[in-house]
């Protein structure tokens, strides 16, 4: 019992310090004191959350800190307990080429599990029950990111441990790559202009894009499964909140034309 209050009590703690922590400075910086020049960093400078939608993703953003800490927490003492997992503790184990290429068999396993898995949310029934939620954002900041269906924070749960029964990873990969996700999950729902130099997912403009356009561009950590599947944004085709399938609608169907005003394009 001890061990498992250690384990959460670090999972938690590691939370604080991220989302409510370094999000909260994030958040204070831009959205409240450089507010009046939202067109030189902000991806949506002219669309802001009300008071009322920015109070309830910070509290919902929590709960479901709190139930993935406890998710991660207990994962954590199950493996420090000696549970089965794919997860390996020497280095020596499987030779040092084999660690360096399980990064990015790792790296692309989440990714891969978090854009099937979004895809799937945007189902029509469960879109509407279950992902909506996250979707009520059209301009997220940072307290978006984990501000959705407590069902949705389960499954992107459930996405990020199961390369840990698939993959043999070492426990400091596995750890960095969850880090990693959570800090782009982080960045993507900023609303701040961030570029970078990361492989295939250039600037935090594309998940943005997602939370505007709805139905396309599902991919977590690259746009890869989006090329892959055709269901990154075209600029020749029509997206908004009805548009469901993730290709869009021809541009010049009157039955296209944005139902909401979340379907203007900025
Ligand atoms: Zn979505
Ligand atoms: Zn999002």
């Amino acid at each position: 019992m001890l061990q498992w209050l250690w384990c959460f009590g670090g999972a938690l703690a590691g939370s604080a310090v991220t989302f409510w922590g370094i999000g909260g400075l994030l958040h204070h910086h831009f959205y409240r004191r450089q507010r009046a020049n939202a067109a030189e960093w902000k991806l949506q400078p002219k669309r802001w959350l009300t008071p009322a939608l920015e109070r309830q993703a910070f509290w919902l953003g929590s709960l479901n800190l709190l139930i993935g800490s406890l998710g991660s927490g207990t994962f954590a003492w199950y493996l420090r307990r000696g549970g089965w997992s794919t997860i390996y503790y020497d280095v020596h184990r499987y030779g040092y080429a084999y660690l360096m290429l399980s990064i990015p068999l790792g790296f692309f396993a989440i990714d891969a599990t978090l854009y099937y898995s979004h895809r799937l949310l945007h189902q029509r029934t469960l879109f509407r029950y279950v992902h909506r939620w996250h979707h009520r954002y059209v301009a997220p900041t940072v307290f978006t990111t984990t501000a959705m269906h407590p069902l949705e924070i389960l499954t992107m749960m459930f996405c990020v441990t199961v390369p840990a029964f698939v993959l043999p990873m070492h426990v400091g990969v596995y750890i960095f790559l969850i880090i990693y996700t959570y800090f782009i999950g982080m960045l993507d729902h900023s609303g701040v202009r961030i570029n970078w130099m990361l492989p295939f997912h250039r600037d935090n403009g594309f998940h943005d894009d997602h939370h505007v356009y709805f139905h396309c561009n599902y991919g977590h950590h690259t746009q890869l499964f989006d090329r892959f599947h055709g269901t990154a944004r075209r600029l020749d085709r029509h997206y908004d909140e009805h548009t469901f399938g993730g290709r869009g609608a021809t541009l010049s169907d009157p039955e296209s034309l944005p139902k909401t005003a979340s379907g203007i394009s900025r």
